[in-house]
């Protein structure tokens, strides 16, 4: 008889200082986004029971450091293809250099298209463009045994093309970067913080929750809120914020599967299947 098979995902680091996540089933994983050292990323993967040598790709999402500061070392170390769209992978050569001073360079670079999916192993990848001030910014969807998963950060808004990506998805890692008033009233720059809620800076609380409240179709068994912001927002105000938002929609959820992804240490392993 056939067997749902098992859909892993470990978020190892979400936030301003660096993003990593792995999505793993039985026979494969990749790493989405490369943005916390090498030595941390292997480390976090095995303090999370996740068996580096499993690992298939890298995806990159785009090119800001807190995606790829760690992209040149783990691609040397690792030997595994690295997809990223053209217009990323030049803009991050532009300001990366390798250990001889010259333009970083992938030995195994696979460019992806938004909107149109590529496999790796048995996961099928779903890139899409999100709003964000970066050179492609993509989201993704990856779907694999019957589940699909959505991992979309980095975006000024959800435009329609978004949402309907996230449709029917069984998991889900969305931002929740900043709660407004804490944003306005904190400690960044106005140009910083005019950035941060621009059109393509990132997601807050209030949007996120209006998204919840009203399109979002409740079919996701876990809600991981990513890339919150250390200054200008706090665990609590987030998760109570899409619980609100979520609240009478749907009884699937109870607040313990709304998770937070944190900065500095991995996410228990959320495996559906
Ligand atoms: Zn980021
Ligand atoms: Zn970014």
């Amino acid at each position: 008889m056939l067997q749902a098979m098992p859909v892993t995902m470990t978020v190892l680091a979400s936030g301003s200082r660096g993003n990593c996540t792995v999505l793993s089933t039985d026979t494969a994983s990749v790493l989405v986004d490369a943005g916390i050292s090498c030595r941390e990323t292997l480390k976090r993967m095995r303090a999370a029971g996740e068996d580096p040598a499993k690992l298939k790709a890298i995806i990159i999402s785009h090119e800001h450091n807190d995606h790829v500061a760690g992209l040149q070392v783990l691609a040397r170390k690792l030997q595994i293809p690295i997809y990223i769209t053209e217009a990323t992978y030049h803009s991050w050569r532009r300001c990366t250099k390798d250990p001889e001073g010259k333009p970083a360079r992938l030995e195994r670079c696979e460019h992806f298209h938004p909107g149109r999916s590529f496999s790796v192993a048995d996961i099928t990848v779903t890139p899409f463009t999100i709003p964000h001030d970066a050179a492609d910014p993509c989201g993704f969807t990856f779907k694999a045994c019957g589940i699909k998963i959505g991992l979309v950060t980095d975006l000024g808004y959800l435009p329609p093309n978004v949402k309907e990506n996230l449709r029917n998805c069984d998991g889900l890692m969305i931002e929740s970067n900043h709660d407004l008033e804490m944003l306005r009233n904190g400690p960044y720059p106005w140009m910083v913080k005019q950035r941060v809620m621009s059109r393509v800076g990132h997601l807050s609380n209030a949007a996120l929750g209006d998204f919840f409240e009203n399109e979002y179709d409740g079919q996701a068994a876990f809600l991981v809120l990513a890339h919150l912001s250390e200054h200008n927002n706090h665990p609590e105000i987030a998760r109570e914020s899409a619980f609100k938002a979520l609240g009478g929609k749907t009884n699937l959820f109870q607040s313990a599967s709304i998770m937070l992804a944190e900065q500095d240490k991995p996410l228990q392993p959320l495996t559906l299947g």
